[in-house]
């Protein structure tokens, strides 16, 4: 058995289990709401907290944890564990070294991972990319991340950055992103773009059942509003999400002209649309791409849900462990 601890560093939620990572089983899993606006000293407590209740709940069953691993919503520097900053949580994050903050509080090896690219590292190992030498994953929330699998390896590149998909320009003079660039996919595709696309067209007074999802109450409308709407024939609803799945499919189809991955995996909350969203997704790359064997590509539907960032963290704490 091979017990390790994997986090789930969300702008909401943190999560933690136990993963077995030579069967992707999990156990005990825990979830606190990360309150971020309390600021980092906070968030950090939290996260050693909840390591010391898994490491008590883990007492009982008698086989050791070996280490922890924790998915951030940001690029942290894998090799320094020090994270830079991070975009979409409030409060500074500027440096802070929280591999070595949680390693002192808790006395076990801690690696920290992109939370996407721990996402795409737990589904090929137990999950939707099972099998395949090459793919990539796209995580499609609040913003949109990536990971990528290049023959048989987990692919990080320059202090793990690779897959950062979000930020692929799709609008050359496009609307100003949260990183510092502008026309990013993120703008056009991700949880709160389809949502403000969605507060736009009621505001415009068009007919659409997205008001009355949410009794006319503008602030309620976020992604699943429109995925809902979409799902129950709205066609307003279904031309968002025909527009975010454009967007997303001249992304893809320029991944899949540097990648060529024999798979393309969807996660993340917004990819709960299904159909819905890989329909026009698949149909831009068609439309578009012409130099790649396109029906050799699959485009799949992330298979784990949030246990796929977890275990997967716990998988990124295994292979530094294993590389010390
Ligand atoms: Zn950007």
């Amino acid at each position: 058995m091979n017990h390790f601890i994997g986090i789930d560093m969300g702008g909401t939620n943190l999560r933690a289990a136990i993963a077995d990572t030579d069967t992707g089983q999990i156990f005990h899993q825990r979830k606190c709401p990360t309150l971020a606006a309390e600021g980092q000293e906070a968030v950090i407590q939290r996260i050693v907290q909840l390591i010391r209740e898994l490491t008590q709940a883990n007492g009982a069953s008698g086989a050791a944890i070996t280490g922890v691993g924790i998915g951030v919503p940001g690029t942290p520097d894998i090799e320094t564990g020090v994270i830079q900053f991070l975009p979409n949580l409030p409060g500074k994050w500027l440096n802070v070294p929280l591999q070595a903050i949680i390693e002192d509080q808790v006395g076990l090896p801690v690696a920290l991972i992109n939370d996407v690219r721990a996402i795409t590292l737990g589904e090929w190992t137990f999950g939707a990319g099972r099998g395949a030498d090459t793919l990539v994953c796209l995580a499609i929330g609040t913003g949109i991340g990536g990971g990528v699998v290049v023959n048989g390896q987990f692919h990080l590149g320059l202090g793990g950055t690779a897959g950062e998909f979000g930020h692929h320009v799709v609008e050359p003079d496009g609307l100003p992103c949260g990183c510092g660039g502008k026309g990013c996919l993120e703008m056009y595709a991700s949880g709160p773009a389809i949502a403000a696309m969605g507060v736009k067209e009621v505001m415009h007074g068009h007919t659409t059942r997205i008001s009355e999802v949410v009794d006319h109450d503008l602030n309620r409308i976020d992604a699943g509003v429109i995925v809902r709407a979409a799902q129950e024939g709205d066609p307003v609803a279904q031309g968002i999400l025909q527009r975010a799945g454009m967007y997303l499919g001249i992304a893809v189809g320029n991944i899949l002209g540097v990648i060529s991955p024999q798979r393309v995996i969807f996660g993340g909350g917004v990819s709960s649309a299904g159909d819905l969203l890989l329909r026009p997704i698949v149909q831009t790359v068609n439309e578009r791409v012409h130099v790649i064997p396109l029906q050799k590509v699959e485009f799949v539907l992330a298979e784990l849900g949030i246990n796929g960032g977890l275990v997967g963290a716990a998988l990124w704490a295994k292979r530094r462990c294993d590389g010390r």
